[in-house]
Order: structure tokens, then sequence, then C-alpha cells
């Protein structure tokens, strides 16, 4: 039997989350819930200059904002903790040591100068980049010697000089081979005892008992590296899937250029986290190469990493708004509503608790809009009407619609018919208002307008009995009097 599964998702907090991270964090949380496996998240905070607790918090919020949950790591611990690389000091340190007995790290005190100059001169030569091993060939009594005297020095990793070629066996990739000669006797620990990148993941990777690492291909280059490490280590290889790069429309990788990038600006562009989490999770995956409404529930049976592309995948705003307004619509009235609510309570429209007061108001205001809005940004401008105070008219609607000849006749109409109606409903608001047009001799649609201007304030509005009803009586005819001294007669 093999292994139970273990993967990682493993920031480096030195900025918010991007949807590429996003996406590589979905991955590997539906192959963990695929597979009945655990997800350990791992804060990759070596980088003390650009390692942020604050970056921390917001990436850690995006995660719980998508609807990711994780088994072992910040809040939750775990057996293989500390989870942020800055405490594990002493797993890298015991790696090292090991790596010192069995002779696959060695100090080196060459100093920046002495480097810079060996580059430039492996420039003029013969193109073979990397350090040249001068300390490698050091008398062990002089290493010892300069050791004890506390001489500056970095570790690297002694590269095996006779192994064959290094496979990187790839679940999206298939095999790549890196000829074993190309690899270089990388830095393991720096100057100040911090542990290179490539080291720590490695350690971490092989402590934590991770089984498949699964990350962006930008890393493809350090598996090679990473994999002479796990051997140095005497560890086993974990299976790699390395994600296709994301792409904007115009081919490039995605940037800040294409609009939004992190989670968070994604949230305040209007978006529901199950649509992001949907149409990051088809950025390089397909349930069958058509299938686009894929909910989490769905990703986290279905999800395996034979069907992750290799080709680059394309960020489409315009399929997430759509895939965004599907999952709107597809929200129940109670939800929707809740929704809606904490965007009009974010713009300072309704109380903290209307909500519950309210109740029935918001459901129906709710079934008003769900079908017509894309972005929660769209709610707070489609009902400001319903609960502002004094309405402005939009001066181009009161120009069109009011100003002209006949509306103070329509609008007196509209008032008296609703002024007189004994149960407001919807249904009972449009028999009082279909029974005017005929009355004054002119088509539905002009009255109608001339109402929603003189109660919204716009020509656009949400359907307007409805909008009527949930304006109440009082307002609604307070509103049409003070629309009656702007119209025309
Ligand atoms: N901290 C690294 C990053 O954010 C993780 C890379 C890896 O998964 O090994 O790119």
């Amino acid at each position: 039997m093999s292994d139970p599964v273990r993967v990682r998702f493993a920031p480096s907090p030195t900025g918010a989350l991007h949807v590429g991270g996003a996406r590589t964090a979905i991955y590997n949380w539906a192959f963990a819930r695929r597979n009945g496996g655990t997800l350990v998240l791992r804060i990759d905070d070596t980088d003390p200059g650009r390692s942020t607790p604050e970056n921390t918090a917001q990436i850690l919020r995006s995660l719980e904002w998508l609807g990711l949950d994780w088994d072992e790591g910040p809040g939750v611990g775990g057996p293989f903790g500390p989870y942020f690389q800055t405490e594990r000091q002493d797993h890298y340190a015991r790696a090292l040591e090991r790596m010192r007995a069995n002779g696959t790290a060695y100090p080196c005190f060459c100093s920046a100068d002495e480097l810079a100059a060996k580059r430039d001169l492996a420039r003029a030569g013969d193109g073979v980049f990397g350090y040249d091993r001068t300390c490698r060939r050091l008398d062990p009594a002089v290493v010892a010697a300069r050791l004890a005297a506390g001489e500056p020095r970095v570790w690297r990793l002694a590269a095996p000089e006779n192994r064959g070629d290094i496979v990187v066996k790839d679940a999206v990739r298939g095999e790549t081979v890196f000829p074993a000669g190309t690899m270089d006797d990388l830095v393991l620990v720096r100057s100040d005892g911090s542990p290179a990148y490539n080291f720590a993941t490695v350690v971490d990777d092989a402590t934590m008992q991770i089984t498949h690492v699964i990350r962006g291909d930008d890393h493809l280059s350090n598996t090679p590296r990473q994999i002479l490490i796990f051997e140095a280590l005497g560890q086993p290889v974990p299976l790699f899937a390395h994600l296709p790069m994301i792409w904007g429309a115009d081919g490039k990788k995605l940037s800040k250029r294409h609009g939004a990038t992190s989670v968070e600006a994604f949230r305040d562009a209007g978006y529901l986290p199950e649509a992001l989490l949907n149409h990051l999770a088809l950025l390089g995956w397909s349930l069958d190469g058509e299938t686009t409404i894929v909910p989490p529930d769905v990703l986290k049976m279905q999800f395996s990493l034979e069907r992750i592309s290799r080709n680059p995948a394309v960020f489409d705003f315009e399929k997430l708004d759509w895939m965004n307004g599907a999952y709107l619509r597809a929200l129940d009235s109670e939800d929707f509503a809740a929704q809606a609510f904490l965007w009009i309570e974010a713009a300072g429209l309704a109380p903290a608790g209307d909500l519950a007061a309210r109740h029935d108001w918001y459901l129906a205001l709710a079934s008003l809009i769900k079908e017509r809005i894309k972005l929660l940004t769209e709610v707070v401008p489609a009902v400001r009407f319903l609960f502002v105070d004094r309405l402005d008219i939009d001066p181009e609607a009161l120009d069109q619609v009011l100003a002209k000849e006949g509306a103070g006749a329509a609008l007196e109409a509209v008032r008296q018919a609703l002024a007189s109606l004994e149960s407001w409903t919807s249904e009972a608001i449009e028999a009082a208002l279909r029974s005017i047009p005929e009355s004054l001799g002119v088509r539905p649609k002009v009255v109608f307008q001339i109402a929603r201007v003189a109660i919204a304030g716009s020509t656009v509005s949400p359907p307007l009995f409805e909008s009527v009803a949930l304006l109440g009586r009082e307002v609604t005819l307070t509103r049409l009097t003070a629309a009656l001294c702007l119209a025309t007669p």
C-alpha cells in the first residue's frame, strides 16, 4: 500500500496571495481531499526583509475566504510543526549536520569579491557558470582550523560528481532529464546561518513527510537541485506536479497590467469565492474537457493530477464574470440576501441587524436583483434608491422623461391610483398602474418610465412594480409628489 497522501502549500509571505498561488493552493487542497490525505500549510518566511506578519495574515484570510481548509499549519498546529520556516532552525541545523557527516555538504570561505571574480573568469572562458569548488578541495585540517577560527562561510552542497542524469518524475510533464554535470555546488546555508530556499524546502518536505509536491512550473529548474539534497539526506524523493503558468489574454504572464491579481482584489470587486475558485480550478485542469461549472464539492471528489494540462492557461476575465453571474443566480434568495446585505451595510445604507429585522423585505429585494447582476458590486447602485432619504434625480432622466409634456398629468394619475390602493403588493400596484395608460391615451411604457424616474431617480432600475412595493406607500407617494413639482404638466 502506498503512503497516505501528504501535500503542502508553502507560500512566501512577501506579498498578498495572488491568483497563481491561490490555484496552487486549490490543487493541493483538492488533491488532499480527493485522496483522503493531509494538506499542510507551511509559511516560507525565510526572506526576513520581505516577509511580514501582515502578509501572512492576508494569505490566511484569502485561503479562508476561498473556503480552503488545511489540516496542519498556522492556527491548527499538527505533529510536524512548527509550520513557519523561521521557527525551524534546529531542523536545518540537524540536516546540515547529517550532510556534513556524510560528506555531502562543505563549508566555503570564498568572499563575495572572490566569487564575483570567479564568475567573470568563467564567463570569459568555457561558459560554465557556478562555483568552481575551490573550498571543496581544501585540506580537512585547514577546514577545521578555519571553522574553529570562526571565519565567515556558507555551506554548500557537494554535488555528486559521478551521478548519472537527474530525472524529474512529474505527474504533469512526464520525465524531464537534467544532465548531472550541470548542477553546481549550490549554497545550502548562508553566512548569516539562514537556510537557502532549496535547502529549507527539502528539509521541510522531508521532515513533514510530503509525498507530492504540487507547485508552479517556475520552480522546475530548482527541482533537480532539490532531488540532490533529498538524496544527500537519504530521504525519499516526493512525486512532483509542476503547474503551467497563468497568462493574460495577450500571452504574457498574468500581472497587474491585466487587472486584479490578488485574491482580496477579486473579493473587493464583487466576486463570490466559489466562482473564483471554480475559475482558477479550470486554469490548467479540467473535469472532462467541457464542464465549466465545477463547484468545490465536485472538485474535491473529482480532482486528479492526470487531468492537469502542460500548456499555459489563459485567465479569462469575461468568463469569470459570466461564471460569477451563474453562481449568484444559483444562490437561494436567503444566501443572496445575506451577500447583498454585506455590501449594502458596508455602503452605509442599512444599519447592522437590519437583515434579520426586515428579513422578508430583503428576500424580496434579493429576488428582484439576483437574476440581473454579475458582480456583487452592482448591488448597491441597483438598490440605493430604496434606502436614501432624499432621492437625487439623474439630470438626463429629468430632461428626457419628466420634462416631457404630459409627464405631470401621468404622475398625478399614478399618485392617485396608488394612494387609493388597499393592499400594497406588487400585484395590486401593477394592476393599478396598468389601468392608467389607456385612460390617459399614452403607451404603458411611457407611463411606467415616468413613474420609474420619479421613484428611482433613473431610467434604469429593478422591475418597477416590485420596486414600488419594496419602497412602501409613504415613501412612494412622497417621491411622486416631489417629482410632480419638477415635471412638465
Ligand atoms: N515559498 C515558495 C514559493 O512561494 C514555495 C515553493 C515550493 O512550493 O517549493 O514560491
